[in-house]
């Protein structure tokens, strides 16, 4: 391979920027070309191209969002449009490319190397960490620590007046974010999709951390979760059906998406890049890179596409105890 493109795609993640520095500069190490791809497919189809050297990305890694934008498209979904793509690369010498998002991305690079046999590689980025073949997605733990934060502030408030709050987080179909940031931040309840503890175990629940003397609870709702039909619901549900607090409703939304990579991030989306960028070298290709054992692995795009994560039973064991 002599140059390679790189382009983020699908929703934006804390440690896209630290990644796409890391596959310019381990092709500059290399000594092959880059070029950075602006707005995902859609500027892969376009030829919305920038050359990249090591210089070109100074300055980013500590920087939330993408440089190089991100975007949905409804062209790459169809072949005239995957075929633009194709002839955009080979008009620009451009025999590799690094794709970095979640798994509808992938699906996209997988057909599109399945068309035309480009070379594609995959780098996880997506906050939900829904994606098998890594424990660990690309922002993943800088949401984390975006949520443990918000949930201290809203402790500070729930504690001073009585107030049970109900805080949704993100993470679509996957309880993730809500398990792990629901146990650091000392939630009385963590709900979500992958068990359902039914409305009134939850009333009974709350009931019976009131009266061992809790005077705040913060239960933390994964908004994939199915208990109640919305947070609002919910809400309202409890509040018919308990006494003695004061429920409010707190959805943290799209600020779960930004913010400056935590330092894990930064060390994983460095890893991840190096990995991708050689792994294509070696001539691999269809592969998406990933943390397992706390080694860069590579799992085939399908698998990656097809699994489905499994919440991790030991975390729910601690969470159930750590609510009594
Ligand atoms: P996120 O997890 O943040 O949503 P994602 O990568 O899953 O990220 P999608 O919107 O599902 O986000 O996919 C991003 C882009 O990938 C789509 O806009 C489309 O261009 C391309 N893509 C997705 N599925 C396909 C498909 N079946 N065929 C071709 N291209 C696809």
């Amino acid at each position: 391979l002599k140059k390679i493109a790189v382009l983020t795609s699908g929703g934006d993640s804390p440690g896209m920027n630290a990644a796409i520095r890391s596959v310019v500069r381990t092709c500059a190490y290399h000594s092959i070309d880059c070029i950075g791809v602006y707005r995902g497919y859609e500027g892969l189809i376009e030829g919305d191209f920038k050359e990249m050297n090591a210089r070109s990305v100074r300055g980013i890694i500590n920087k939330g969002g993408t440089i190089l934008k991100s975007a949905r498209s409804k062209e790459f979904r169809t072949k005239e449009g995957r075929q633009k793509a194709y002839d955009s690369l080979v008009k620009a010498n451009v025999d590799g490319l690094v794709v970095i998002g979640g798994d509808g991305s992938f699906t996209g690079a997988l057909i599109f190397n399945q068309e035309f046999g480009f070379p594609v590689m995959g780098i996880p980025g997506t906050i939900d960490n829904d994606i098998v073949g890594t424990t660990h997605t690309l922002g993943f733990d800088t949401a984390l620590n975006t949520v443990v934060d918000a949930i201290d502030k809203i402790r500070d408030t729930a504690s001073s007046h009585n107030r049970l709050f109900f805080v949704e987080v993100m993470g679509r179909d996957v309880g993730h974010i809500a398990l792990n940031a629901g146990i650091a931040g000392g939630a009385e309840e963590i709900l979500i999709p992958e068990e359902n503890l039914g409305l009134e175990r939850l009333v009974e629940s709350l009931n019976r951390s009131r009266k061992s003397g809790k005077s705040s609870s913060i239960v933390i709702v994964a908004e994939g979760d199915k208990i109640g039909k919305n947070i609002f619901q919910l809400k309202d549900y409890v509040d018919e059906n308990m006494e003695g607090y004061d429920v409010r409703v707190s959805v943290l939304g799209h600020m779960q998406r930004g913010g400056a990579p935590s330092c894990f991030d930064r060390v994983l989306a460095s890893r991840m890049g190096v990995k991708a960028v050689e792994s294509l070298l070696e001539g691999k290709t269809n592969f998406m890179v990933g943390l397992l054992n706390s080694k860069m692995e590579l799992t085939p795009l399908d698998n990656a596409i097809k699994g489905k994560t499994k919440i991790n039973l030991e975390l729910l064991r601690v969470s159930d105890i750590m609510s009594t």
